[in-house]
Formats: structure tokens, C-alpha cells, sequence
């Protein structure tokens, strides 16, 4: 895809990327050095502009700030073998946002501003996105209400940016995880399927529980029964049952991620079963005790697959034996790391190569 300047820059006059240690990258810790802004008031969305990475002044009545109304997204752009860079999924990360900011009633943001502010914003920050095997530029868009009133009200004003930063390779050791039964990530009819600031706060308090308790993670099951698994931590959940690639169907309630939506399709490839349905806590107690379950793993964009290695249920841990390059898990991951890395054929167009 050509990219256009399409948006209007300030070009920084004092590059921070002398800064950064390439080779010892932290998640989290970089930000390159432009963002990209574009405020939306009296019903309209003003123009975007790519601007110096800097911090921004709020009044104290700023309604995000009280009321909650926060979006985000986190996406990545990828070194390719061949030294151009390409951002994953990029459109399907838009229609998300989108469903996202519907569900917390904002403004919706066109599509333009999304795919070209995105593609100009890593074009411009191109030096920063690394180039050691499997380290990336992570993306993160989000969109806050903006306006300072205070009284509950749906906000009339809102803002988007668009800020970057080199994340390294995320390489995760086999996880232990909780089977939630007490605390709720989301309901029925609920937030859950948003991308929105209040489900991450939400979960922090029974996530710190589990770590207290020897458990990296909480396995969330839905808040009605407690009998069906929804997601891990803040990725999908999948299982390998009896040889079949598992996992629980989308709903109001569980995130739909691309990461889980890629590798589904990627399963489909390479010839393996999969199944989206709803997995009990029950089902997965008895998968133990058979022996049918092999694998299980969270599936999202930070690490692609997040192994786990022990699920507590109802008083038990049960593990898993440990995982090999030849876990489908493992096998899924490097499929996909080869699509983004433009040595196996993206056929699916995934790729929004940038330069
Ligand atoms: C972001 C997120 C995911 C993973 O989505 P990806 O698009 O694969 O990164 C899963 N669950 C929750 C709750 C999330 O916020």
C-alpha cells in the first residue's frame, strides 16, 4: 500500500532514539517520538496531525477521567525478512475499535484517520521499529471523552491518539492459571467484548489474588454460573482436546481477538480441526483425568501464544507435560510469524505493508 502525507507534521527537533537500547528492549518502556492527535467537537472530527511525542494538559473535570469512557487498541508493525514493514490486520484492528467505541457510545472515528494515520505515524517513526527477530513496534490507538464538565453525561467532545514504541521479543514461560468462580471479568449484556479501560481495572484486583495464591493469570469463566470458560487474563483461551483445536465461542462477554480469529483460520490450513463452542469447567475437569487435553494456551497480539503449563479447578492443579517446538500451539505461532515476516504468502492480504 502507498502512503501519502496525508496528515499535517511537526516533525520532532530532538530525537529520543539515541536513547534506546536496541538489544535490551522492555515492554512498555520506549515511545518513539511522534504521536498522532485529531479532537472531535461539536459534532465533527477537527483534523488529525502527527505532532512530537509529549504530554498532554487535562482539566481535572475531564470526563474519561471519572466517567470511563476510554477505547484502546493494541496492534503491531513488523520488520519484514525483506526490511519493509508491515502493520498485522490493521483494518480488522479499525472494525473492532469501532464496535468498541459503539458499545461505550463515543464518537466514531472515520476510517481514514484509523488506517492512513496509522500508516503515516510508523512510516514517519520508521527507525524505530526493531529489527531483532520477533521484537515489533507496538501501536497503541485510543480514544478518551475529552471534554471537562462535571455531571454524569455521555461527552461531546473526544480524543484520539495514536502512539508508538519498541516492544521486544515476548517470549512467555509456561503460565500457571486459576479458574475464577468468585469475581467476574464481564456479564452478559456487559462490556466485555470492548476494548475499553474499565474491564482492565476491573480485573486487577482478582488477577493480584491469583498471584497471591502462586497463579500468574485467572482463567475467567462466565458471571452467570461459573461453569464455562471465557478467556485467560486478557487474551483468548484455547485447548488442544483430543487432538482438536478448542475454544470458547465469542459473546458479549469474551473479547474477539485477532490473534484467536487468525490462528483459527491458520488451524483450518494446516489441515487441523477446531471448534468454537462453549467449553465447560467440567469438560475440562474430566479432559484431565482422560488424558485428552494436550495443550492449552492464551492467544493474543503481545506474545501470539501464551503457553499454560497448570489450571487450577475446583481445588486441584492440573498440568500439562511440557511444551516442545511441535506443540500446534508452537506450530500455529510460527505460521503466523512467517506470514508477518513475509517468508510464507499472505494470502489472506493481512499484511498492510508500509514502504
Ligand atoms: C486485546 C484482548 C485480547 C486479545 O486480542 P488480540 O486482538 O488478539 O490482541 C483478548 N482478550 C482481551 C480481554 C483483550 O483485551
Amino acid at each position: 500500500m502507498e502512503t501519502e502525507a496525508t496528515f499535517p507534521v511537526t516533525q520532532t527537533r530532538n530525537s529520543r532514539i539515541h536513547e534506546v537500547d536496541f538489544d535490551h528492549l522492555e515492554f512498555g518502556k520506549y515511545v518513539s517520538d511522534h504521536m498522532l492527535v485529531c479532537d472531535y467537537a461539536k459534532g465533527g472530527w477537527e483534523q488529525a496531525e502527527i505532532v512530537p511525542y509529549g504530554n498532554l494538559t487535562m482539566s481535572p473535570s475531564t470526563l474519561a477521567l471519572h466517567y470511563g469512557q476510554t477505547v484502546f487498541e493494541g496492534m503491531k508493525a513488523f520488520r519484514m525478512a525483506d526490511g519493509r514493514i508491515n502493520i498485522f490486520r490493521l483494518e480488522r484492528h479499525y472494525e473492532r475499535f469501532v464496535r468498541s467505541l459503539n458499545r461505550m457510545c463515543m464518537a466514531i472515528l472515520p476510517k481514514e484517520v484509523f488506517m492512513e494515520g496509522l500508516m503515516q505515524l510508523v512510516e514517519l517513526d520508521k527507525a524505530w521499529v526493531p529489527t531483532q527477530p520477533g521484537s515489533a513496534l507496538y501501536l497503541r490507538p485510543f480514544m478518551y471523552a475529552s471534554e471537562s464538565r462535571f455531571g454524569v453525561k455521555v461527552s461531546d467532545e473526544y480524543r484520539y491518539i495514536v502512539f508508538t514504541g519498541p516492544v521486544p521479543s515476548l517470549y512467555v514461560n509456561p503460565i500457571k492459571v486459576k479458574v475464577e468462580t468468585h469475581y467476574a471479568r464481564a456479564a452478559k449484556g456487559g462490556t466485555g467484548f470492548a476494548k475499553c479501560g474499565g474491564n482492565y481495572g476491573g480485573a486487577f484486583l482478582p488477577t493480584k489474588d491469583a498471584r497471591d495464591h502462586g497463579y500468574d493469570q485467572v482463567l475467567w469463566t462466565d458471571s452467570a454460573t461459573n461453569s464455562f470458560i471465557e478467556e485467560s487474563g486478557m487474551m483468548n483461551v484455547m485447548f488442544v482436546i483430543n487432538g482438536v483445536l478448542v475454544t470458547p465461542a465469542l459473546s458479549d462477554s469474551i473479547l474477539g481477538g485477532i490473534t484467536r480469529e487468525s490462528l483459527l483460520i491458520l488451524a483450518t490450513e494446516m489441515g487441523l480441526r477446531s471448534e468454537e463452542r462453549p467449553v465447560s469447567v467440567s469438560e475440562l475437569e474430566k479432559a484431565f483425568q482422560a488424558g485428552t487435553i494436550t495443550e492449552a494456551f492464551g492467544a493474543g497480539t503481545a506474545a501470539v501464544v501464551a503457553p499454560i503449563n497448570t489450571i487450577h479447578i475446583n481445588g486441584i492443579d492440573y498440568s500439562l507435560q511440557g511444551y516442545t517446538p511441535e506443540n500446534i500451539l508452537y506450530k500455529l505461532k510460527a505460521k503466523l510469524d512467517a506470514i508477518r515476516a513475509g517468508t510464507e504468502a499472505d494470502v489472506h492480504g493481512w499484511n498492510y505493508i508500509i514502504g
